[in-house]
């Protein structure tokens, strides 16, 4: 085998086993790339959750309520007719 042929034969085993390096790799982050756990939600006393309204703010016209009985920030069973100190005014 030639020189020449010889360093061809070289980088091209080189470039295979470099593929071959940067596919595992890309495997190996596919299988450690995890979603990200939901936000754990607040609990009611920590927002100072009671289950009658305020006024005229209540569960059922906040923008986080989630019918019919949750709510995106509130862990726990929400009242429709319930309220917090994070209650936001529903838009519409
Ligand atoms: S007032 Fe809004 S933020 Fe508070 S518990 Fe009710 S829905 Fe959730």
């Amino acid at each position: 085998m030639s020189e020449r042929s010889e360093v061809r034969s070289q980088m091209s085993r080189r470039t295979v086993i470099l593929r071959s390096v940067g596919g595992a790799a890309t495997a190996a982050a596919m299988v450690f790339v995890k979603p990200r756990p939901a936000a754990a939600k607040m609990a009611p006393a920590g927002a100072a959750y009671q289950d009658t309204p305020k006024g005229d703010q209540q569960c059922s016209n906040c923008s986080l309520f989630q019918a019919p009985s949750a709510c995106q920030l509130v862990d726990g069973t929400i009242s429709p007719s319930g309220w917090c100190k994070y209650w936001v005014k529903k838009a519409g």
